[in-house]
């Protein structure tokens, strides 16, 4: 019987580990360094205040595709769960993102939709056609008042750079809205698990075949020759010892904050300006408005760059990282039982849902070519540079 390594054992990992328990005649060892199973999105019962807290941020599920959202529910109990996100700003708290009432509320307004839409046109910066960064993409689409009140201070701080360094895809994945809804994402389908990620992902594990081992790291030039494959959803420069270079990643730290009561009202309430040095506030408890707990638990959320042992959060995909991952897709070409997925294995800015996605694509076509005798695909279909 064969034996797979799934190195990581976050969302990629675990599904994909799954499929391959699930389809082939084989064991499946999955690994990962840390103590917990859940990469990023590991949720954990907090002692003292009886809340459930998630570890590395906020993750609320969002997806449009309902072959992904059907594969969660059928590993955890999804609550619908909508975020609705505020922005403090000086002149006051608004609602994120820009929605009919943030628009009214900061120009002292009473438009209507069309009234809006016509107003935010005229705001909006005409002269950019194509907008090459994301500045131009909010001055095209919002002028210059709201692009400083709502995103330059805030981008400046999450991403350690000037907005114009930035990709204009990243502002995209905010909608603007000339209605009052203001639901922070645009997808179909939104929840949390009841009961935490831990045990989404620990149902998605629980397969005869899987063995799980946690606090291991393993090198790659340590791996066993009895593997017949290896999927490593780690950094794909730590793979390779980061002897091209690191890749840049923007890392998080948070500043716990122990309270009676309710502390700020809402899940998650953004803080723009350059001034405050944090970006954001999130309150655990309000992520489960089905539970109860007289004690609550917020954290301030920093952002900076990821040195040593940072945990990496989100890549930066800057040119000069997009040159590095250029050389190592190249290096990766030579190895003969490694397959790269996951955010961090392919160096994408990539939401649980895309990971979802991209792992059981990447399962059922690496499990055909395995029955004939041959090596899965080294990248997921999509994860081209
Ligand atoms: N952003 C901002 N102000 C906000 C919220 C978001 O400038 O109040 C910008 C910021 O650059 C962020 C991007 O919009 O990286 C995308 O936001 P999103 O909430 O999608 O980021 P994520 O969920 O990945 O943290």
């Amino acid at each position: 019987m064969d034996r797979y390594l799934v190195v990581g054992a976050g969302f990629s990992g675990a599904v994909l580990a799954r499929e391959l328990a699930e389809q082939l005649p084989c064991t499946v060892d999955i690994i990962d360094e840390r103590n917990h199973i859940g990469g990023n999105c590991h949720t954990f019962r907090d002692d003292q205040s009886g809340v459930m807290i998630h570890a590395y941020g906020p993750h609320i599920f969002n997806t449009n595709d309902e072959k992904v959202w059907d594969y969660v529910r059928r590993h955890g109990s999804f609550r619908l769960y909508v975020n609705r996100v505020k922005a403090v700003i000086d002149r006051g708290v608004f609602s994120m993102p820009i929605n009919l009432h943030t628009i009214n509320q900061f120009f002292g307004l009473k438009l209507n939709p069309n009234q809006a839409s016509e107003y935010l046109a005229g705001l909006g910066d005409a002269s950019i056609a194509e907008p090459a960064n994301f500045e131009e993409q909010a001055l095209k689409l919002m002028g210059r008042e709201l692009y400083e009140a709502f995103f330059k201070g805030y981008t400046t701080k999450q991403w350690g750079c000037d907005p114009r360094e930035l990709s204009a895809s990243i502002l995209k994945r905010l909608p603007i809205r000339f209605n009052y809804d203001d639901n922070y994402y645009e997808k179909k389908f939104c929840g949390i698990p009841e009961e935490g990620y831990g045990d989404v992902i620990g149902s998605i594990l629980m397969h005869p075949a899987i063995h799980v081992r946690l606090g291991e790291r393993m090198h790659p030039g340590a791996i066993p020759h009895d593997y017949r494959h290896v999927f490593w959803t780690g950094p794909i420069d730590a793979y390779f010892d980061y002897s091209e270079g690191r890749l840049g990643y923007r890392t998080m730290t948070f500043e716990r904050i122990d309270a009676m009561g309710d502390f700020q009202g809402n899940p998650v309430i953004n803080y723009p300006g350059i001034e405050v040095p944090f970006t954001r506030i999130h309150e655990h408890k309000h992520f489960a408005p089905w539970e109860r707990h007289e004690r609550t638990v917020a954290f301030r959320e920093y952002s900076k760059e990821t040195a040593g042992n940072d945990i990496p959060y989100y890549p930066k995909r800057f040119s000069s990282d997009l040159k590095i991952l250029e050389r190592y897709r190249e290096r990766a070409e030579s190895l003969e039982r490694v397959s790269f997925l996951g955010r961090l294995g392919t160096y994408r800015y990539m939401d649980m849902e895309a990971v979802i996605r991209d792992a059981l694509n990447h399962a059922s076509s690496s499990v055909e070519l395995l029955l004939n005798g041959r090596r899965p695909p080294l990248f997921p279909e999509n994860a081209a540079v």
